[in-house]
C-alpha cells in the first residue's frame, strides 16, 4: 500500500472555522515533519453558516496561501486548496469556485436539502437528530441514500481532485444507533460510491477527523478503504485539523488498522 503518510491534504484556518492563521499552520506542519500540505478551507457557501469562508475573502486567502508556498520552497510542498462542499440545489455556485485554479479541491457533502430546508449530516448531535426527524421523517436509510447519491452526483462532476470523509453521516452512529454498516443495503451505497469514485480517476481520503469524535473510526471506515484498495482508488491522509496540534493526527495509527 502507497500510503504517504508525511502528507496531510486537509486542514483549516481561521479563513474558515480553523483556530489559527495559515501561516501558524504551515510553520506546526513543517515542525511535525511534513513534506506536503493542503490548506482546504471550507468553500463560501450562498446562505449563512458559522463554518464557511466569506466570498470576499476568497482573493487574500489564495495570496496568504501563496505565500506559505514560497516561504516553504524546496522543504515543504504547499498547496492552494479548498473543501469545496456539494449542493445539487446551488451547482451553478460550486461550478463558478471549482474552476478556478486551484492545486487541490474535495468533495465534501455536509448539507442535505429536502423542500426548502438545509439539514446538517456532519454537525453536531442535535443538528443530526433535526436533519432525520424533519428532513427525512425520522427514516435513516432514506438519509443515507439521500447522502450517498448526492457524494455520487459530486464525484460526477470531475471538478474534484479528492472525495472527502466519505461516511461521514456515521459520525453519531456509535453503537450502530441509526444503522449497522454491514448492511446489504449500506454496503451497496458504499459500494456505488466507490465505482463513482474509481471511473472519476479520484483520490479517497483517509480522515484522521473522526478520531475526535466519540465514534473513532476514521473516514471512512476499514472495511470501505479495503475496499478501495481492491478497486485501485488511490488513498491520501487528512486529519482535518483546525488547530495545529491537529496536523497529522493518529496517521501512524492508520497502517496497524488496514492489517
Ligand atoms: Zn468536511
Ligand atoms: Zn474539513
Amino acid at each position: 500500500m502507497s500510503l504517504d503518510l508525511h502528507n496531510d491534504t486537509h486542514m483549516h484556518s481561521t479563513y474558515s472555522d480553523g483556530s489559527a492563521t495559515i501561516a501558524a499552520m504551515a510553520e506546526t506542519a513543517f515542525e511535525k515533519g511534513l513534506t506536503t500540505i493542503a490548506i482546504t478551507d471550507h468553500v463560501p457557501l450562498p446562505f449563512d453558516t458559522r463554518y464557511a469562508m466569506k466570498m470576499e475573502q476568497m482573493a487574500a486567502y489564495r495570496k496568504e496561501i501563496t505565500r506559505e508556498k514560497r516561504a516553504y520552497e524546496g522543504r515543504m510542498a504547499v498547496k492552494i486548496g479548498l473543501e469545496i462542499e456539494y449542493i445539487p440545489e446551488h451547482k451553478d455556485w460550486f461550478a463558478s469556485i471549482a474552476s478556478m485554479d486551484w492545486d487541490l479541491t474535495i468533495a465534501s457533502v455536509h448539507t442535505l436539502i429536502v423542500g426548502n430546508t438545509p439539514g446538517m449530516v456532519n454537525g453536531n448531535g442535535a443538528e443530526f437528530h433535526t436533519c432525520l426527524d424533519k428532513n427525512f421523517n425520522k427514516d435513516i436509510r432514506t438519509l443515507c441514500r439521500a447522502y450517498y447519491h448526492t457524494l455520487q452526483e459530486a464525484v460526477q462532476t470531475g471538478w474534484f481532485d479528492i472525495v472527502g470523509h466519505l461516511d461521514v453521516l456515521k459520525k453519531h452512529n456509535t453503537k450502530n444507533r441509526f444503522f449497522n454498516e454491514a448492511d446489504t443495503w449500506y454496503r451497496e451505497l458504499v459500494e456505488d460510491t466507490l465505482d463513482a469514485v474509481r471511473d472519476q480517476k479520484m483520490k479517497l481520503e483517509i480522515n484522521m477527523g473522526a478520531m475526535a469524535h466519540p465514534i473513532a473510526v476514521p473516514y471512512p471506515s476499514p472495511w470501505i478503504v479495503k475496499r478501495a484498495q481492491k478497486k485501485g482508488i488511490a488513498l491520501v491522509m487528512g486529519s482535518d485539523a483546525h488547530h495545529p496540534k491537529d496536523i497529522g493526527r493518529e496517521f501512524d495509527r492508520i497502517q496497524d488498522m488496514l492489517t
